[in-house]
């Protein structure tokens, strides 16, 4: 008999909420009764799931900035998950969980070496919490190209889920099937498996709640039918997957945590479907034809990657001000870049292995000194280790303020992308501070064309006020 499986996937994400100056979260209103949205989450959707057992039973990703987050809040919930996504490495041999690129940044948009040190960062951030390498990595918003795949590869990531409109069918000679992986050949001949989701139940599951009642009545009229007959006769086993964001269950609607724990342990399997995960199939199924992908594409833009770069139909109306934000920060990145390899590269043989690196310091398993003096081969005077820190620091900033929820909404007057300014505000500041070189008035003209057309509110004012305020400090 033919495998049939159902595989949940919760991307459990929230943008820093910190103020980037105080490293505190803000009261925020909406989130009442709690203190801020993190409480209320955790409170609503991350708690209930961990006491369920649903991190078993799904795969998952836990953005490393949030986790750090809940580490420092509510450590328990995360031993729980942790211990949760074990049983299966202990059983399997593969976990459930997955790594997710650290600072959650629009790969297809990002420079070679910045996929690469986010790729580098995320599977380090993994390993730390949950003690094992991570088979599979979380593309933020699943933005893809063939070149954050080829990385992907060369740090050992065996697979990835998209959507299914970002599969090139042209290129098959039968129908496309999402209910099994594809292999993607790379250059340089390397290759990644790709889990494409199952367009109509995720898009069920996220926005009808009306259909997510009743686990056992969802799984008989819409899990049970959408299994291919004809492939079960040939005894083809077959995985739907359903692509979700992970904080629906609890948190967006109510008591869909209490489903989700149903329909993955009990509804679906009384009647011989097998839950499953991408790591644990791909071991019994690894996939028998390839595919393309289509360049720069996404899940939640029907416009390539255009919400994250200018103005598309996701956010219409006020959307002109992206290409201005993006262009003016993709200039201060290569300044700093420059800043940074002509310190940095005097002291060491190679900066961009000691950026990787530096995710240890931020984890904090690792003195920056130590890391500085390890990269050189030899100790260094105070001075110089005091400037390649805080380039270091600069550089964190710099990944930090390319975080895709600057972007994301229609409006710059909110606090995703004043947090952004905010970071790249600290990375100009550090720069300075290390080398007298200072950014500032480029990046300032720079930001003069960000504008919000719904409050008149300017980048580089907003880039002033917070590079004020670090100087303040
Ligand atoms: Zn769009």
């Amino acid at each position: 008999m033919a495998d049939r499986a159902l595989c949940i996937h919760g991307h459990f994400y929230q943008p820093p909420r910190e103020d980037p100056f105080t490293g505190l979260i803000p009261t925020e209103t909406g989130a009442s009764p709690y203190h801020n949205w993190n409480e209320r989450i955790q409170a609503e959707c991350y708690r209930p799931n961990a006491e369920l057992g649903n991190f078993a039973r799904i795969s998952f990703n836990l953005g490393p900035t949030l986790c750090a987050w809940m580490q420092s809040h509510d450590p328990q919930v995360v031993w729980q998950i942790i211990a949760q996504d074990r049983t299966n490495l202990d059983r399997h041999g593969v976990g459930n969980a997955i790594a997710q690129a650290y600072n959650h940044t629009i790969l297809p948009l990002a420079t070679r070496r910045d996929k690469d040190t986010q790729v580098a960062w995320g599977i380090a951030a993994f390993e730390n919490t949950f003690g094992h390498k991570p088979q599979g990595l979380w593309l933020p918003e699943t933005g893809v190209d063939v070149e954050t795949l080829s990385v992907l590869a060369e740090h050992g990531i065996e697979y990835t889920i998209l959507a299914p409109w970002q599969a090139d069918a042209s290129t098959l000679s039968v129908p496309f099937d999402p209910t099994e992986p594809y292999r993607v050949y790379l250059p340089q001949g390397s290759s990644i498996a790709v889990f494409f989701y199952h367009r109509e139940l995720s898009t069920m599951v996220s926005f009808s709640p009306q259909a997510t009642t009743n686990a056992d009545v969802f799984v008989q009229t819409e899990i049970l039918t959408r299994f291919s007959p004809e492939k079960s006769q040939r005894g083809e086993s077959q995985i739907l997957l359903i692509a979700t964001d992970g904080e629906l269950y609890g948190h967006h609607q109510a008591f869909r945590d209490h489903f989700l724990a149903h329909l993955v342990n009990g509804a679906s399997t009384n009647v011989g479907i097998d839950k499953t995960y991408p790591a644990l199939w791909l071991r019994s199924h690894p996939p028998q034809r390839s595919i393309s992908i289509h360049e720069k594409t996404s899940w939640s833009c029907h416009h390539g990657v255009l919400r994250w770069m200018g103005e598309c139909g996701c956010t219409p109306e006020y959307g002109a001000w992206k290409a201005y934000l993006r262009r003016a920060f993709d200039r201060l990145a290569a300044s700093l870049d420059r800043v940074y390899v002509e310190t940095a590269g005097s002291f060491v043989h190679d900066p961009w292995a000691l950026r990787n690196d530096y995710i240890h310091v931020i984890l904090g398993n690792l003195q920056v000194d130590d890391l500085i003096g390890s990269a050189a081969g030899h100790r260094l005077v105070e001075e110089d280790y005091r400037k390649v820190r805080l380039l270091l620091e600069a550089q964190h900033e710099r990944q930090r303020m390319y975080t895709s929820c600057g972007w994301y909404f229609d409006d710059f007057s909110r606090i995703e992308p004043k947090n952004n300014v905010a970071y790249a505000a600290q990375a100009v500041w550090l720069t300075r501070l290390a080398t007298g070189i200072d950014l500032g008035p480029q990046t300032a003209a720079d930001l003069s064309h960000v504008i919000s057309q719904r409050t008149g509110g300017r980048g580089d004012r907003v880039f002033r006020r917070k590079l004020q305020r670090v100087e303040r400090k």
